[in-house]
């Protein structure tokens, strides 16, 4: 998608602060960090939101967990613990339509979230 910046991130276009990169999945910094590790994992096939998402997506889907999974245990989070979350649609705070995993660590993180 040409006039998205996750896209973009993806490409090099506008830059980022890379976390974590296979061939499927791209993760990096969020640059309005809200924990002490604020990380955004996106797949590399642009998906607009979860209400876009097809069975064939299910695998890249669980991916983002995985490369969680590995991120947080990468930086010392995992035994503490730590959120991922996705937003979907404005209501709940989707902004860049592209879809995304925050995986926030660092902090205690209240419940319910706002
Ligand atoms: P959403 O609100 O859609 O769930 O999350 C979008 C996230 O993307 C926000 O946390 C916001 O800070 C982050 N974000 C938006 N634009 C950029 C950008 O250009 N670079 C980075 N690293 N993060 C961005
Ligand atoms: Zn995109």
């Amino acid at each position: 998608m040409s006039n998205c910046i996750f896209c973009k991130i993806i490409d090099g276009d506008i830059p980022s602060q890379k976390v974590y990169e296979d061939d499927d999945v791209f993760a990096f910094k969020d640059l309005n960090a809200q924990a002490p590790l604020h990380v955004l994992i996106i797949p590399k096939k642009h998906i607009s939101s979860i209400n876009a998402l097809t069975a064939d997506d299910a695998e890249t889907v669980g991916k983002l967990y995985l490369a969680a999974k590995k991120i947080a245990t990468d930086t010392g989070y995992a035994d503490d613990g730590y959120r991922v979350v996705m937003n979907c649609g404005e209501a709940a705070g989707q902004t860049v339509f592209h879809i995304h995993l925050h995986l926030l660590a660092g902090r205690s993180l209240s419940w319910p979230p706002g």
